[in-house]
């Protein structure tokens, strides 16, 4: 009875072993397939300044063409797989090749801000081979954010902060993303090269009621006494908009606003105030 029982768990656990390496090859085959033949597609999201409601950048997220499979699914399958790297730098060309297209619409370059994997840590000449590409368009370093999550930090320091500082010695923006989900929150702003924190979804949801709003009141304080812009991440409804602008935040990027668009619909809304009613 016992030896059976055993042996069905054992069925059962090589059963779902074998689902869930099928699916990793499966996810694996796309991305290998969407790598040869163009079939990924970068979509932004805007982030609107508080100030003065006007889209400040964007932020661009990856997409495999035709399929609904998100990120979250197949960033971590690129990551295992090495793939992450030349899909890395697909990404930053696109982006590139985006500010082009846009300026050559005769919109003014804002800055678009694009995610970073850790192993791309790795990746020693991916420095060169940014600041090569935005010299070759034309494009301001400026105009590009890394986004790094707290999780880097685990990594190596050291290495990190190397990079980092490469980053932003040639020019580039950095943010750190889903802040406050990690360990190291704190300490870690106050030796990190970045410029900006993104506070992240769990974040503004715990925090933006109550007397909890004291938490986020004093994160913005201390990013702004650091010299460090701060913008809030995931925000859905109307009335958050109005404590983060009263408690000094300096962004927000959320489905209040916008989801992730198309080029094209953002080229229609570039140069609106967010803030107020968009024209009939
Ligand atoms: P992230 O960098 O934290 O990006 C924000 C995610 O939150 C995006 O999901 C965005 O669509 C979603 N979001 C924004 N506003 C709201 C909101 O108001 N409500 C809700 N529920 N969600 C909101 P997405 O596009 O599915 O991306 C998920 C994650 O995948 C990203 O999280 C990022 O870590 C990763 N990722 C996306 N594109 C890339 C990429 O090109 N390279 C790398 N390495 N990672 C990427
Ligand atoms: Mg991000
Ligand atoms: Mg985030
Ligand atoms: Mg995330």
């Amino acid at each position: 009875e016992v030896k059976n029982r055993g042996k069905n768990h054992y069925m059962y656990y090589h059963q779902e072993l074998k689902k869930a390496m099928s699916r990793k090859i499966e996810i694996e085959a796309m991305l290998r397939a969407a790598l040869k033949s163009d079939g990924f597609k970068l979509v932004y999201q805007p982030q609107v300044d508080l100030d003065s409601g006007q889209i400040s950048g964007f932020e661009a997220l990856l997409r495999i063409k035709e399929s609904r499979l998100g990120p979250d699914q197949f960033i971590p399958v690129a990551e295992e797989t090495g793939l992450i790297s030349e899909i890395g730098r697909w990404v930053i060309r696109e982006a590139v090749a985006q500010i082009v297209r846009w300026r050559n619409q005769g919109l003014a370059e804002k800055p678009v801000a694009i995610n970073f994997s850790n192993r791309q840590l790795r990746d020693k000449e991916y420095v060169g081979y940014i600041t090569t590409l935005l010299h070759q368009h034309h494009v301001a370093p400026r105009f590009i954010e890394i986004e790094i999550t707290e999780s880097i930090l685990l990594e190596n320091d050291d290495q990190t902060r190397q990079f980092l500082k490469a980053l932003k010695d040639a020019g580039l923006a950095v943010a750190l993303d889903d802040f406050g989900t990690g360990y190291s929150s704190l300490n870690c702003l106050t030796y990190l090269p970045v410029n900006k924190i993104k506070l992240d979804k769990s974040i503004s949801e715990q925090f933006l009621q109550g007397n909890r709003i004291k938490v986020i009141e004093s994160l913005i304080l201390l990013a702004h006494s650091l010299n460090l812009k701060i913008m809030a991440e995931g925000i859905e409804e109307w009335d958050k908009v109005a404590v983060l602008k009263n408690s000094d935040c300096d962004g927000i990027q959320g489905y209040v606003f916008s989801k992730p668009l198309e080029p094209a619909e953002i080229a229609v809304i570039y140069n609106y105030n967010l803030l107020t009613k968009p024209p009939q």
